[in-house]
């Protein structure tokens, strides 16, 4: 069993203990033998997820082997991602409860703290609307992927207007520790707005200090502790949990 898979299943459960996701979403990776290939859980509650389940797809999103497993819906997203951009290796999709006002109403996210200081990179709304007559909001088809991976460019996270985010990393780490501190920094930009009051004064982080602080983090060993510490959580609870269905 390789480490990114045994990685992407933590991921699953890491990303459900921050309330990240729920029932719903899910976490890809490309694959290191094949670029033109990713891997994704077959259509499951993330916490139920383990190495069995992960499945390999093209990047049309269609399953090498589906074996009749039920397969996402959104699968779409991380395949037309992964078209657009070489750079990306993970990709959140997610309905963070923080984020969604800000995909909603006309006030932009910003970045407020170091760890979140990614938001300040930009943030872009994917509007459904813009790309279909208005119905469904699901991104069940190629064109939609495609238009949110447009809408993307080369940002770290996009907002889904009345559903959710995506979000993308060159690592699974780095993907899942954007997605958990996204939905931080949602809180705490709601918490200062509430406090400072309508026209208060809020001091973000500005450009240098965007610039700075996420240079130092890409680069050093920033992520390493984080991702140390949440994998070594969700593995010890995987392996508590086979060795209970074992009996
Ligand atoms: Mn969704």
């Amino acid at each position: 069993m390789s480490n990114l898979v045994l990685d992407l299943v933590l991921s699953y459960r890491i990303l459900a203990e921050h309330g990240v996701v729920d029932a719903y979403g899910h976490v890809s990776a490309r694959s290191p033998q094949n670029p033109n290939r990713y891997l994704l859980s077959r259509a499951l509650a993330p916490e139920l997820v383990t190495e069995d389940d992960i499945m390999e797809f093209d990047l049309d999103s269609e399953p090498v082997d589906r074996q009749g497993r039920g397969i996402y819906l959104e699968r779409f997203i991380h395949g037309e991602i992964y078209k657009l951009r070489p750079d990306v290796q993970a990709i959140v999709h997610n309905h963070s409860p923080s984020v969604i006002p800000f995909g909603v109403t006309t006030v932009p996210l910003k970045p407020l703290f170091n760890t979140g200081a990614f938001v300040g990179l930009g943030i872009p709304t994917f509007e459904i609307r813009d790309f279909q007559p208005s119905g469904d909001i699901i991104v069940k088809t190629h064109h939609l992927g495609n238009s949110l991976a447009t809408v993307l460019g080369n940002k770290p996270a996009a907002l889904m207007r009345g559903h959710g985010s995506v979000v993308v990393g060159d690592s699974v780490a780095a993907a899942v520790i954007r997605s958990i501190y996204l939905e931080l920094s949602a809180k705490l930009q709601m918490q200062a707005m509430t406090i400072a009051g309508p026209g208060g004064k809020i001091v973000y982080l500005d450009a240098a200090e965007v610039a700075e602080t996420t240079a130092r983090q890409d680069s050093a060993r920033t992520w390493e502790r984080t991702w140390d510490l949440w994998r070594t959580k969700a593995f010890n609870q995987l392996q508590l949990e086979k060795k209970l269905r074992a009996g």
